[in-house]
């Protein structure tokens, strides 16, 4: 059995004061749960998220990275900054950024690399439209989102990966995917990966994401081969997250 994994995704939420009260809030319900966590917080938040949680069992990592190492890049962050403020995990290709900023396939793999060669840990995004699922094109959109990352990989690799679907219609909208839907993409998505290297499929772990809550966490995360939740949301109230994480058990 693949351990479980539950991530926080903040989004452009935070500030110093609340986000010391929801770390606090999150260390202190830990308890003796099961699963791995971690949060991805906004840049400003890592050296907070380094100050706050080292030592603890709760990991932190950034939403973004370039896909450039150090240089002139105005505004941008690279890996290489996110690992120097101890990051785990770095988010890639999440659905917000394809749709607002325009990010290809190719860039989200170049992204992925970016983020291996610091040694941290790329979860890879990928989720269809309503328009794209209702016209039966979940497992074509899905699949080749994946594929344009593993085409860039070398398959030896892919043990250090983990993968989120997120369908965009489920994404802050409180409608989540049923546990039946999401385990048939699940199911597929590891398939895709069994394809390029059969160990790696067994070990990544495949996260849920979209509007995952404490009332739908426990059936999600009772799926084979749902391992974890990206959490947006519900991430934000300690409580919340606490109780999915408990779901995960
Ligand atoms: P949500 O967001 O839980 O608020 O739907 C999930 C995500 O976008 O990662």
């Amino acid at each position: 059995m693949r351990p479980k994994l539950v991530i926080g995704n903040w989004k452009m939420n935070g500030n110093r004061a609340d986000n010391a009260a929801l770390l606090a809030g999150i260390a202190a319900g830990l308890g003796a749960h099961a699963a791995a966590c971690a949060v991805c917080v906004p840049a400003p938040y890592l050296q907070q998220c380094e100050e706050t949680l080292a030592g603890s069992r709760i990991a932190w990592g950034a939403q973004d990275v370039s896909m450039h190492d150090c240089g002139a890049y105005t505004g941008e962050v690279c890996a290489r900054m996110v690992a120097d403020f101890g990051g785990r995990y770095v988010i890639v290709g999440h659905s917000e950024r394809r749709a607002y900023h325009g990010e290809s396939s190719e860039l989200v793999a170049n992204k992925v690399l970016a983020v291996l060669e610091q040694r941290m840990v790329p979860i890879v995004c990928v989720g269809e439209t309503l328009e794209q699922r209702e016209a039966g094109q979940t497992v074509q959109v899905v699949g080749a989102q994946l594929d344009a990352v593993l085409d860039a990989l070398d398959p030896q690799v892919l043990p250090g990966l983990v993968l989120a679907y997120e369908p965009v219609w489920a994404i802050g909208t409180g409608r989540n995917a049923t546990p039946d839907m999401a385990q048939q993409v699940h199911a597929q998505l590891r398939a895709r990966l069994a394809a390029r290297n059969p160990a790696a499929a067994a070990v990544v772990p495949v996260l849920y994401g979209g509007s995952m809550k404490p009332d739908n966490a426990f059936d999600l995360l009772a799926q084979p081969d749902i391992d974890g939740g990206l959490i947006g949301g519900a991430a934000l109230k300690a409580p919340d997250f606490l109780a999915i994480i408990a779901a995960a058990d």
